[in-house]
């Protein structure tokens, strides 16, 4: 297994200019705080949280019954939608990281997630039909499946303008629209969601429509972060992957408790992150966390990394302990 870097897929230069596009997006979502409302928790509903703490002026708290750390109050729905038609950051990306980054991002992410993606059919017998790639991005993962030749159709759903632009360039038939606006039910064979469900104002009703769209047998893949997960559960708000865009953060039982009462059976719950690993490590070196109290993992993360870094992290994913989350789920 080769080892993705941050710098690989997240180039430090280009980050640190898209940081302006983060700060405008997160001031737009600030400056609407009338638009904000409280919630139960994105999970199981349950309404008792615990405070888990505050970044950036965004209150994020813990389930009580289900550990899921979630945004409240959050941006309602209509702010969400007006947010990401107009996402500077999103605009960023499609114009500068998506193209610098995308030989390493095609290489290092999709080609492997276009074979998890078929090793997954073949274990539950996935051959034709339509597959829909909700959050299609810059298309690339679209593109990937179309050369495994195993669906008749491809499908890329992406709201954001631009990014929409980018997959009907590259030939991609492209629905300019949020999942929930897509009428119809039971004509997707396979929905994959990679790293969307953590954007979501309701992940509840976005299953559920997933659920509408499939085929019965079909399948639903999901990616997230995972609260649990290495580098989340020692970075804490520290993690990058706290940002004003991230408003609910499951566990694997968290999320399949969802999954599943929205109707799906869920098949399989895993964590094949890479990254958990290189993300603390970079922490550590930038000053945002501090192991010099923590031997054991300043050892393994920092002063023999070279030797333990790779098989620690391959334990981490191998054991549902990485901060990346798959679950695959199938129609009844
Ligand atoms: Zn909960």
């Amino acid at each position: 297994m080769t080892l993705i870097t941050e710098q690989s897929i997240r180039p430090a230069d280009l980050m640190s200019q898209k940081r302006a596009c983060v700060i405008a997006d997160r001031n737009y979502l600030l400056e609407r705080r009338d638009q904000w409302v409280e919630v139960s928790c994105p999970a199981c509903q349950e309404t008792s949280f615990e405070a888990y703490g505050d970044k950036d002026d965004i209150a994020y708290v813990s389930c009580n019954a289900c550990g899921t750390i979630y945004t409240n109050p959050r941006p309602n729905l209509t702010l969400l939608h007006e947010f990401y038609s107009q996402s500077e950051n999103y605009a960023f990306w499609n114009e500068h990281i998506f193209p610098a980054t995308e030989t390493a991002r095609r290489e290092r992410i999709f080609k492997p997630r276009a074979e998890r993606l078929d090793q997954l059919c073949n274990k539950f017998e996935i051959q034709g039909g339509t597959f829909l790639e909700i959050g299609a991005a810059f298309g690339t993962f679209c593109q990937e499946v179309d050369r495994l030749q195993r669906f008749k159709q491809v499908v890329g759903v992406e709201p954001t303008p631009g990014l929409a632009a980018t997959c009907r360039q590259r030939g991609i038939e492209t629905r300019e629209c949020f999942v929930e606006q897509i009428e119809g039910q039971g004509f997707a064979r396979t929905i994959a969601a990679f790293e969307v469900i953590e954007h979501l104002f309701a992940p509840q009703d976005f299953i559920t429509t997933c659920e509408r769209l499939l085929e019965p047998g079909g399948l639903l893949i999901l990616s997230c972060p995972n609260a649990q997960g290495f580098d989340v559960a020692t970075l804490g708000l520290q993690s990058g992957t706290f940002d004003h865009e991230h408003l609910n953060y499951f566990n694997p039982s968290s999320l399949s408790n969802l999954v599943e009462a929205c109707g799906l059976e869920v098949l399989e719950v895993q964590t094949p992150g890479q990254l958990d690993v290189d993300l603390v490590r970079n922490a550590v070196h930038q000053g945002r966390c501090d192991l010099s109290h923590q031997p054991f993992l300043q050892s393994v993360i920092v002063d023999r990394f070279e030797e333990l870094g790779k098989s620690f992290q391959e334990y981490l994913s191998d054991h549902c302990m990485s901060s990346h989350l798959w679950i695959v789920a199938r129609k009844r």
